[in-house]
């Protein structure tokens, strides 16, 4: 292959049950050139996690110097709560490691710069080359096992005081009583996370709650008539354009992304959105509710644009 040069990044996206790994052009639009995941171990601890980044990582820096790319430096997007400043993974939900200098650990063991990124760097990819393109605050909100949340404005990731901003997920939402992750009650995720619906409507429909129907065939049934499964729908729907509107309120984005798998859903989970912020408005001007073109990619995109930023 022809040599690409220094816009071709290899970047890697650690979640919970596989590492993603990827060669980014950033001088096409972000297009992965090459590809490749392998489990992350997450639920043998910590340090299986690191070896499988480690030895992974070999064989995606090998990829970016037999394409031509970049092969001095590395790009991550890792799971959980992460403090970019210091390049530490503070907690995680699937993977038990404690404030671990990862950045530094990778960086080491792999002899090139590591940049890595908090994983909602994904809505990064997706305000620089996704729907979000050309708007100036771009709100993402994936939408899988939990509920992610970021906010990019003039083009800059917003972070918080503690790398925990845009946690959209723990809002709290009126009328409803499912205990979190977190231990809150009511919380958006425990209600309307990809996962959270498929296991609200198991439970109600008398289905083992750990498998059978998910939110892709809860909303085949509501949209067929099934009453039960509009109610969990329905109020998965109601639950999000209400949390989405105390965000609109607060933040003024010129678009909303929706990400995640429960995005794959399309129009009917768009239009409901958009129609409960319609209805829920009074003052404000509405964002343009947009569903995701980059899908799981944004994770390794965003992570290789903050990376070739950052290393310059
Ligand atoms: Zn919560």
């Amino acid at each position: 292959m022809a040599a690409m040069g220094k816009h071709v990044v290899a970047a890697i996206d650690i979640g919970g049950t596989f590492i993603k790994g990827a060669l980014v052009d950033l001088s096409a639009d972000g297009a992965i050139i090459w590809s490749e995941s392998t489990p992350s171990h997450a639920a043998e601890g910590w340090e299986k996690v690191v070896e499988a980044t480690v030895s992974f990582s070999r064989q995606v820096l090998a990829a970016a110097a037999a394409h031509g790319g970049r092969a001095d430096l590395l790009a991550a997007s890792v799971l959980g709560i992460f403090d970019e400043e210091r390049g530490v993974a503070v907690t995680a939900a699937n993977i038990d490691w404690r404030d671990l200098p990862l950045q530094d650990l990778l960086s080491e063991r792999l002899g090139v710069p590591v940049v890595a990124s908090h994983d909602s760097i994904a809505g990064l990819a997706e305000a620089v080359f996704g729907v979000g393109r050309g708007a100036r605050t771009v709100m993402t909100t994936a939408f899988g096992t939990g509920i992610a949340g970021s906010l990019v404005y003039n083009g800059v990731p917003y972070r918080g005081a503690h790398f925990m901003a845009l946690e959209i997920g723990h809002l709290a939402v009126p009328g409803f009583t499912e205990r979190c992750g977190c231990g809150g009650i009511g919380h958006l995720e425990a209600v309307a996370s990809a996962g959270s619906i498929g296991r609200r409507y198991r439970i109600a429909a008398g289905e083992p709650a750990e498998s059978g129907s998910d939110s892709r065939r809860v909303l085949e049934l509501a949209t067929a008539g099934d009453e039960l499964a509009s109610r969990i729908w329905e109020g998965a729907m109601d639950a999000i354009g209400f949390s989405f509107m105390q965000c609109v309120t607060l933040l003024d984005p010129d678009v909303i992304v929706l990400a995640g798998g429960l995005a794959k859903a399309g129009e009917p989970l768009r239009s409901a959105i958009e129609s409960r912020l319609q209805s829920a408005r009074s003052f404000q001007r509405l964002p343009e509710v947009l569903i995701s073109t980059l899908g799981d990619q944004a994770g390794v995109v965003g992570a290789a644009i903050a990376a070739a930023r950052k290393a310059g």
